[in-house]
């Protein structure tokens, strides 16, 4: 493997002054108390250092994740679908089934794939581009989609349609509401069942209702369905995938999942087990008999109605289950990044210091399965320790997300949260934009925000600091932070961006997280050098490392003091509250998708 190759007697003998030259170790979350490291350790912190985008980047410079040139990832790809292919499989089934494609834009893994290919003689794959995608957000109006995230879809459908075709199959692409379209193909080929992943939360749940009924309602002919004794309509079969555990495999109804992520996790550890990804055959046609006319092309950004956005600094991300599994393939074998992991994931700058598997999890282009099918090829195959295991802690707490949304439905998209917290909430139009657009005076909040905008990501670490700044210095409506990331972000996803803002606002399940995150104290740990503040704010490249944080009057004013000290450079905005408490009321009653928008002007 190359990786192993990489592991050359020159890097494993890198001095030990040079390994503690290594930029992010100093800053480790858990540099206090530093992990026990191995030989074996050293060599990876050695690939590490040999990692070219963990090297201090110039301000202008733009990272490809992966890096990995086309055909590179190719062969990746189609290496790992081989691995993951079996012709032992029967299929059972007669007739033709759908495959509605959601938030599982992926072939590999895909149960909801693999239940129509069984239960059928052929398979017609869709994907429908829904308009409500490309509204509004829910109270404040922001645009649902952003660009570039929009960009990242355009390119995960791509792919799909590549891979599909590569397996004797094709993707059919429509502009429209599942509702409408999905019963039309259904009448139209003849369609018994539609395969689709469940989802868990409202919006997507009455999606999922509307498509139901309106299957209801369509008749097919008995010599077109699976067997006599079959229903005369096509139905909806929901099929479980988003989550590394499986629903049915927790040791607690989903209903009744521990408020504390601790407790959640050291039961299902124990109890639970992960279940093999599915296999299906390399090929996987026919296609339906009756011929398919139109496709439908692959979206444009315009196209969706949305102004296109290049990603000219920063990290740009390419959307695909081909990708996703690159960056795998790059992350774990190719760096050696997995074994270090712990101590690097606090990082903020490169592309290198944590997986950036969250938009292709999003997308559903890869699995938490097959991650975790990998984590532990890699411990057998190299090493295991506190890293390999931190990377799938770090998914389960997506899976923890995902089942609380199951528990705690609509709350945790109001302003009360879970808990449903009585509080007074500002939102004054004048602090969100500043934080919004990264002119808050605070060189790490702003550095962060203008990251967010130019490229759909944040690091967790920075995610974690403008979230506790924005809802506990500023004290904004957490929820106006929710939606914004809900735009920008690549890895939108409602359980995980919800779940942590509610968390962040102290709103959350767990009574217990309340955490205030100093930003005087958060730059010094994480950014003592000022490299990534510099990167984002290219004006305080010539002050002194030191200082880039905390710039003074070099920079600009800030618009609002710390809650809790810091040296402030404090010149307020007017702090005129728009707060109103019936409002409050009415929302925390409120359903996500079932209430008029209570917008922010
Ligand atoms: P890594 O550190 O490499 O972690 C591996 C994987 O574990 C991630 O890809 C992700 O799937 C999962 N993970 C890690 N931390 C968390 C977490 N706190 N919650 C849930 N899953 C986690 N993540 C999203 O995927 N979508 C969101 O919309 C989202 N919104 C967030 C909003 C806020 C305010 C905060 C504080 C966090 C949010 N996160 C969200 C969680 C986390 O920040 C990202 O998952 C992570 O930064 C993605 O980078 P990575 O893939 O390199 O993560």
């Amino acid at each position: 493997m190359a990786g192993i190759l990489r592991f050359s007697s020159s890097n494993s003998s890198l001095p030990l002054k040079q390994l503690s030259n290594y930029p992010r170790i100093p800053s480790f979350s858990n540099f206090l108390h530093p992990p026990k490291l191995c030989f074996s350790h050293f060599r990876c912190i050695a690939m590490a250092t040999s990692s070219s985008s963990t090297k201090n980047p110039s301000s202008a410079t733009t990272f490809q994740v992966p890096e990995l040139a086309a055909d590179e990832m190719e062969r990746m790809a189609e290496q790992t679908f081989q691995r993951y292919s079996s012709n032992t499989i029967k299929r059972k089934g007669t007739g033709t089934a759908i495959v509605w494609f959601r938030y599982d834009l992926r072939v590999l893994d895909n149960e909801a794939l693999y239940k129509a290919w069984v239960s059928s003689e052929s398979v017609l794959p869709v994907y429908c581009l829904d308009p409500r995608h490309f509204q509004s957000t829910h109270f404040f109006g922001f645009p649902k989609t952003g660009a570039l995230r929009a960009q990242f879809l355009v390119e995960c459908l791509a792919d799909l349609r590549k891979n599909l075709t590569k397996r004797g199959l094709n993707l059919v692409i429509r502009h429209g509401k599942p509702e409408e379209i999905l019963p039309a193909l259904a009448k139209q080929f003849s369609a018994h069942t539609i395969y689709a992943q469940k989802e868990t939360c409202s919006e997507e749940l009455r999606v999922e209702k509307l498509v139901s009924r309106a299957l209801e309602k369509i008749s097919l002919t008995t010599t077109m369905m699976a067997s006599s004794s079959a229903p005369k309509n096509p139905t909806l079969r929901l099929v479980w995938g988003s989550t590394m555990y499986h629903k049915d495999d927790l040791p607690f109804d989903a209903r009744s999942v521990p408020d504390v992520y601790t407790e959640f996790r050291k039961s299902v550890e124990a109890k639970s087990r992960i279940r093999q990804c599915v296999k299906l055959p390399m090929s996987l046609a026919p296609l339906p008999p009756v011929a398919v006319e139109d496709w439908g092309s692959i979206p444009t950004v315009d196209g969706l109605g949305l102004q296109p956005q290049q990603v000219s600094k920063g990290m740009r991300f390419e959307g695909g289950e081909s990708a996703a599994i690159g960056r795998v393939h790059e992350y774990f074998w190719q760096k050696d990044l997995l074994c270090v992991y712990k101590e690097t994931r606090n990082g903020m700058l490169g592309s290198d210091y944590s997986t950036k598997f969250s938009p292709w999890l999003a997308s559903g282009c890869i699995s938490p399965r097959f991650i975790h099918d990998e984590v532990k090829r890699y411990e057998m195959e190299r090493l295991a320790n506190a890293s390999t295991y931190w990377v799938l802690f770090e998914l389960l707490w997506r899976d923890y997300f995902r089942f609380i949304s199951i528990r705690h439905g609509n709350s945790i998209f109001q302003l009360g949260g879970p808990r449903r917290v009585e509080k007074r909430w500002s939102q004054d139009q004048k602090l969100f934009e500043s934080w919004r657009d990264g002119c808050t005076g605070y060189p790490l909040i702003d550095a962060n925000m203008k990251e967010l905008s130019a490229t759909g990501f944040m690091s967790n670490r920075g995610r974690q600091i403008v979230c506790s700044f924005l809802v506990r210095d500023m004290g904004i409506d957490w929820r106006m932070g929710a939606e914004w990331f809900e735009t920008c972000l690549l890895d939108y996803d409602p359980c995980s961006n919800y779940g942590n803002w509610t968390y962040g606002a102290g709103v959350g399940n767990d009574p217990r997280e309340d955490r205030y995150f100093s930003i005087p104290k958060q730059a010094q740990t994480y950014d003592a050098e000022g490299e990534y503040v510099s990167y984002w704010l290219p004006q305080l490249q010539n002050l002194p490392k030191e200082s880039r944080n905390f710039p003074g009057k070099s920079y600009i004013n800030q618009v609002v003091p710390l809650k809790f000290g810091g040296k402030p450079n404090y010149k307020s905005h007017a702090q005129a509250t728009t707060y109103n408490g019936r409002q409050q009321q009415q929302n925390s009653r409120g359903g996500r998708a079932t209430r008029g928008n209570k917008r922010w002007n």
